[in-house]
């Protein structure tokens, strides 16, 4: 589902990522973890297109992201086609970053109504099954300052399934939360996970990534340190430097 083939990354004269190679097959989990200011959050930007690869190829469903092969060329796509592709991506932030006027129904009703077209009876209908998948049926007319973190979070879930994505992107969805929140959060991803829905995940917490990662990547300094069976990398880190990461935050 997702395919990256050396792909580069630059701010500057700054390499933020360096010839990352990955494969995340349709329904798995990929757990992505690794120090501050290693790439993690550059790679799944890039991964839905916020930010445009410098070199190397990212596929999403068998699609070239962001460009247009022809011939031996790529061509940029145009603003239009790119939000097409990123329309299929549903993405999860640290910080939630629900709009602040609208109810918790109406974030998750919004971009189905806007972006696809959708009839608002059919988009609030369809949000308020999603709202009672993220077992906050009872919340609906809530704004986001009248939820908790934990519930916010569930939300922002909520409102990126409302686009039928095929890939969802979660970046540290639980890092901004008190921790007796974290649980609850989490508990939707492994749902959802069951479900079968591929996921790329940023996170720290381990536990999550041992029981529902399908597999695993360390970066540190925009590469690829070391991939594998979340169970494996875990238990049985090869590298110094994935050993060393582990051993502060395990
Ligand atoms: P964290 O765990 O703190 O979220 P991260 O692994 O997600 O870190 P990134 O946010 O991807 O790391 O950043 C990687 C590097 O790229 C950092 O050195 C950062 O300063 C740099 N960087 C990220 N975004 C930009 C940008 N828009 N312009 C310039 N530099 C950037
Ligand atoms: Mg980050």
């Amino acid at each position: 589902m997702v395919e990256a083939v050396a792909v580069s990354k630059r701010f500057g004269g700054n390499e933020v990522l360096t010839s990352i190679s990955l494969r995340v097959e349709r329904g798995q989990v990929m757990c992505v973890i690794g120090p501050s200011g290693s790439g993690k959050s550059t790679f799944l930007r890039c991964i839905n297109h916020l930010e445009v690869v410098d070199a190397g190829r990212l596929y999403v469903d068998g699609e070239l992201v962001g460009y247009r092969e022809r011939g031996d060329k790529l061509y940029e796509l145009k603003p239009a086609e790119a939000a097409r592709q990123r329309r299929d991506i549903g993405m999860v932030f640290q910080h939630f970053n629900l709009f602040p006027h609208m109810t918790a129904l109406e974030n998750i009703a919004e971009a189905p109504t806007t972006v696809k077209g959708m009839s608002r009876r059919d988009a609030l209908e369809r949000g308020r099954d999603l709202l009672a998948r993220v077992g906050l049926a009872s919340h609906a007319g809530h704004y986001p300052s009248q939820l908790s973190g934990g519930q916010q979070q569930r939300v922002a879930i909520a409102r990126a399934l409302a686009m039928d994505p095929k890939l969802m992107l979660f970046d540290e969805p639980t890092s901004a939360l008190d921790p007796e929140l974290v649980g609850e959060v989490l508990d939707v991803m492994r749902e959802l996970a069951d479900t079968g829905m591929t996921m790329v995940v940023v996170t720290h917490e381990m536990g999550f990534a041992r029981e529902v990662g399908d597999a695993m990547v360390f970066l540190d300094g925009g590469v690829v340190v070391e991939s594998g069976a979340p169970r494996e990398l875990l238990a049985n880190p090869q590298h110094e430097r994935t050993k060393a990461f582990l051993s502060k935050v395990l």
